[in-house]
């Protein structure tokens, strides 16, 4: 391995960049979790998660990564042979739903192209066909991490009301969630999946759940098989800070550090940075005369950008370059677009220069891989972050 210097530039859609105040807040001896410092500890980042999902409701906080939350919403609500309505808009989706099929659920997968999200009227016409009120939940990637495509959450929960349906609705928020708009309550939403290491800029390591009533009030009937993941058991000890079983307590020192850093920003410039960043990187990719995956300008991610590779031209060839020579991680393309997209994450702990020397590895790598490509990303880029009003 060559000699680095430097910071690394992490420009995967997730893990992304952890901020040294983070990395200073966990380097801290483990306290006993069943004291006193921890149960302030606890109640604070308890209480500060309400404000990143923007509910008044629970959010619960499992050691485990984004895929055990997955497994929590479901454990949690639902019962064996279940119906449940899911969307093929990408990677992310189609684990989802096999998870969802391994623990005995019956999933119907509404097919997609990889290039667009979750459609409302698809989702109304769907649920109005069910008269029998047999699907028991709505199951949607708001950011689909593989595809850089966001699905318009508050236009389906639309969608579902104008079903007059009862199902509950889930969405997994782990690549969104402190990046992009997202507000549990507001948009109606039954169960948020998150994750710590995307937009909240901590290691992997803790899921989480937040909940509302009914989806509360579906644990009484629900018989999937949970132990680990059991909310009730979750919520017990977390009404007074405590944990049932050992917390990743190192992990909620970063959480607490990383919340105050988002309160310190608020969350409408936190978002409003994050929109910035994914402006200029398209008009990067425009300039270089690339096309993007997302099809719909309305459904652009401002968490990351999926960037289609020339006819010919290997995407991972392509990735290995700009780490080898510029020491730039880009995420590859998963499942089905292995080799033929790039993406570009530019989310959670980022600024306009760090933006622009991806984006300069990224121009240097097509140079150096051969890409065709045309010469104005960068100026491209530049223009937009000259012309954005800083707030
Ligand atoms: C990263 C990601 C996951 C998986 O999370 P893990 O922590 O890797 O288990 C699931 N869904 C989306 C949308 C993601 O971006």
């Amino acid at each position: 391995m060559p000699v680095r210097r430097g910071r690394h530039f992490l420009q995967i859609p997730g893990p992304t960049n952890v901020p040294d105040r983070v990395l200073r807040a966990m380097d801290m001896p483990t306290i006993d979790h069943r004291g006193p410092e921890f149960q302030e500890l606890g109640r604070e980042v308890l209480a500060g998660c309400r404000t990143v999902f923007q509910t008044d409701g629970p959010v619960v906080i499992f050691p485990g990564s984004g895929t055990g939350a997955w497994e929590a919403a479901l454990v949690n609500t639902l019962s064996p042979g279940d119906r449940v309505l899911m969307f093929e808009t990408g990677q992310f989706a189609t684990l989802w739903r096999a998870m969802a099929e391994r623990l005995g659920l019956a999933v119907t997968f509404v097919p997609g192209d990889w290039r667009h999200g979750v459609d409302p009227a698809e989702v109304e016409r769907r649920l109005t066909e069910d008269a029998a009120h047999a699907f028991r939940a709505v199951m949607v990637v708001h950011n689909e991490t593989s595809t850089g495509v966001v699905s318009r959450v508050p236009e389906i929960r639309k969608a579902i009301d104008r079903a007059r349906h009862p199902a509950l609705f889930f969405v997994d928020t782990i690549s969104s969630l402190a990046s992009i708009d997202y507000r549990h309550q507001e948009w109606g939403v039954d169960v948020t999946v998150g994750g710590s290491q995307k937009g909240l800029m901590l290691p992997p390591g803790l899921g989480f759940n937040a909940i509302s009533e009914r989806a509360l009030a579906a644990t009484n009937t629900a018989r999937l098989p949970r132990s680990y993941w059991d909310w009730q058991e979750m919520l017990r000890p977390n009404a007074s800070g405590f944990f049932p079983y050992t917390p990743a307590t190192n992990l909620l020192y970063g959480l607490r550090e990383s919340l105050r850093m988002l309160e310190e920003e608020g969350l409408p410039r936190v978002f409003a940075r994050h929109t910035r960043h994914a402006e200029a990187t398209r008009a990067a990719v425009r300039g270089w005369g690339l096309e993007l995956l997302a099809a719909d300008p309305a459904e652009y991610s401002s968490s990351l950008t999926a960037v289609m590779m020339p006819e010919g031209h290997d995407a991972d060839a392509f990735r290995k370059v700009t780490l080898e020579r510029h020491d730039l991680s880009l995420g590859a393309g998963l499942g089905k677009l292995q080799g033929r997209i790039f993406r570009i994450g530019h989310l959670g702990d980022f600024n306009d220069l760090m933006l622009m020397g991806t984006l300069a590895g990224v121009e240097l790598g097509l140079r150096a891989a051969r890409v065709p490509h045309q010469g104005t990303g960068l100026s491209g880029a530049l223009d937009v972050l000259s012309r954005a009003v800083h707030a």
